[in-house]
């Protein structure tokens, strides 16, 4: 693998993402080799720590999420850390900062290659993107940055951010992070549709009933209570990791597999996502807050929530398109705090055939993506001592040894952003497309709050979510698959 050159610096360097998943997936690909002898990576904060204190922090990270290492390589990887105290408020600071980046680029060569990557909290995105520009932060080689979810609050605050980021890197330069798309089974979901003609052959409303997402959490807001207010579900959920599922699952086949063609593809789907109107959004979607329990709080009475909250801690919702290989196909999704338990996953369901035996079942297709992995497909055989049908899975799955080997997420998108891929990272025009949906939601939720008459389903904890959402089926021969 090619050693790349380059000076990294995280904002946000003493939070929970670096050191979770940014540290520990540097140092795997640091052992592939693809990141080596001429790279850096500056940590800042705020907090006053040393280059030491970082390094400990780093190896700390490591032994966390790897069973066994060769501390000569942990130690080796760390010495290529370096701490910077940092109020990204400050302009200062960013003077600072350049000089130690610059200083580092020639003593590990790094040809001028800067990667800036945004770990902090999202109101502090455009400020930075805004002192990279003044200050002048870019290097003469290549300039990258990587963007945190979520990517602005609304269309205008998105449009804004994107503008103050655009005013010092390029599009291709801009990796907008969805660690949903480094996931394996996301990345399946091509090949699958693709390359197996039993699959394409019937990826068409002619044959597809309806598809339903499904991203449930078992935990409600915890500590988050006061960002999450602001937030809910639609906007933490939807606007990011399940419009990319939709976009993977109802995009035309690209025409190769450059990003480009796959971004193009993405892109031609949607020009055709229909927008809900006030009266759809009413009709289609259910919002809900969770109920307390014996040992759990009701949403409404979580710390730093508003006790008189609109916030919807699950959504239910619909949509469709009116171009591309399912165009028409509803695609129901719904997503939240508090399920029975956390799962991931995707249900293709097919339509029914008249058959002599009545009482068949219709095929589905399954995509478990979190926390197995693995696709299966309902089948239809007969009995063996008895008269009638009999349902069973096929199933194409990974065993342990080979799901110990699968990369985590980050790691994945990390190497792209090294190795310059942005197949799996989210285009402007994609995200401003998936803002454009979410506005319209909120806005009409935003009426029916000021109307003083929010329709707000409350839930019973650890079970599937409110009972309203059994509701948005376009049928009384549709009902969720996964219950
Ligand atoms: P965090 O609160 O743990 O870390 C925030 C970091 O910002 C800390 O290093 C803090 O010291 C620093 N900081 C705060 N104010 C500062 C200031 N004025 N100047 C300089 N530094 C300052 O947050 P996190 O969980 O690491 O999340 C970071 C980003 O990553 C967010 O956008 C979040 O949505 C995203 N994200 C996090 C996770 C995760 O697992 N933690 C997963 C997906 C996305």
């Amino acid at each position: 693998m090619k050693n790349i050159p380059v000076i990294m610096i995280i904002f946000g360097g003493s939070g929970d993402l670096a050191h979770r998943k940014l540290y520990p997936s540097l140092f795997n690909l640091y052992e592939q080799g693809l990141i080596h002898d001429n790279f850096a990576v500056i940590g800042t904060a705020r907090r006053p720590w040393s280059h030491e204190y970082l390094r400990e922090q780093v190896s700390d990270a490591i032994h966390e999420t790897h069973d066994q290492v060769d501390e000569n390589e942990v130690k080796a990887f760390a010495s290529h850390f370096y701490y910077q105290s940092h109020d990204v408020t400050n302009v200062e600071h960013y003077v600072t900062l350049k000089k130690l980046a610059q200083e580092l680029d020639d003593r590990y060569s790094a040809q001028g290659n800067c990667l800036f990557y945004m770990a902090m909290a999202p109101r502090f995105f455009g400020t930075i993107a805004t002192h990279i520009n003044d200050q002048h932060l870019t290097g003469s080689g290549f300039n990258r940055i990587v963007v945190e979810k979520p990517f602005g609050h609304d269309l205008v605050s998105a449009e804004q951010l994107n503008k103050e980021i655009t005013a010092s890197f390029d599009e291709n330069d801009i990796f907008r992070i969805d660690h949903y798309l480094g996931k394996e089974m996301i990345q399946n979901i091509m090949p699958m549709r693709f390359t197996n003609p039993l699959i394409k052959n019937i990826w068409s409303g002619e044959y597809i009933k309806n598809i339903q997402i499904t991203l449930a959490e078992r935990l409600g807001v915890e500590a988050r209570g006061g960002y999450y207010d602001t937030s809910g579900a639609l906007r933490d959920m939807v606007q990011n990791h399940i419009f990319q599922i939709i976009t993977l699952l109802a995009m035309p086949e690209p025409k190769d597999l450059s990003s480009d063609s796959v971004h193009q593809a993405k892109q031609e789907l949607l020009k055709s996502l229909i927008i809900p109107t006030p009266e759809e959004v009413k009709k289609n979607f259910v919002r809900g807050q969770y109920l307390g329990s014996d040992t759990t709080f009701a949403y409404k009475k979580e710390p730093n929530v508003d006790p008189d909250s609109t916030t919807e801690t699950y959504v239910a919702g619909k949509t469709k398109f009116t171009s591309g290989p399912i165009a028409g196909v509803p695609i129901y999704f719904r997503t939240g705090k508090e399920f029975k338990e956390k799962k991931t996953r995707i249900d293709i369901v097919l339509k029914h055939i008249n058959n002599p035996y009545g009482q068949a079942h219709s095929n589905n297709i399954t995509i478990e993506v979190d926390p197995e992995s693995k696709i299966y497909i309902t089948i239809n055989g007969k009995k063996i001592d008895e008269p009638g049908i009999r349902r069973e899975d096929l199933t194409y799955a990974f065993s342990k040894e080979e799901m110990a080997k699968v990369p985590d997420g980050y790691e994945r998108l990390l190497h792209d952003v090294f190795v310059n891929d942005s197949t799996n990272f989210t285009h402007w025009s994609e995200l401003k497309r998936y803002w454009e949906f979410i506005d319209a939601v909120e806005d009409a939720w935003q009426k029916e709050n000021e109307a003083g008459n929010p329709e707000i389903a409350q839930y019973l904890p650890y079970r599937m979510g409110p009972k309203e959402a059994d509701n948005i089926f376009e049928s009384p021969t549709e009902h969720w698959i996964y219950e």
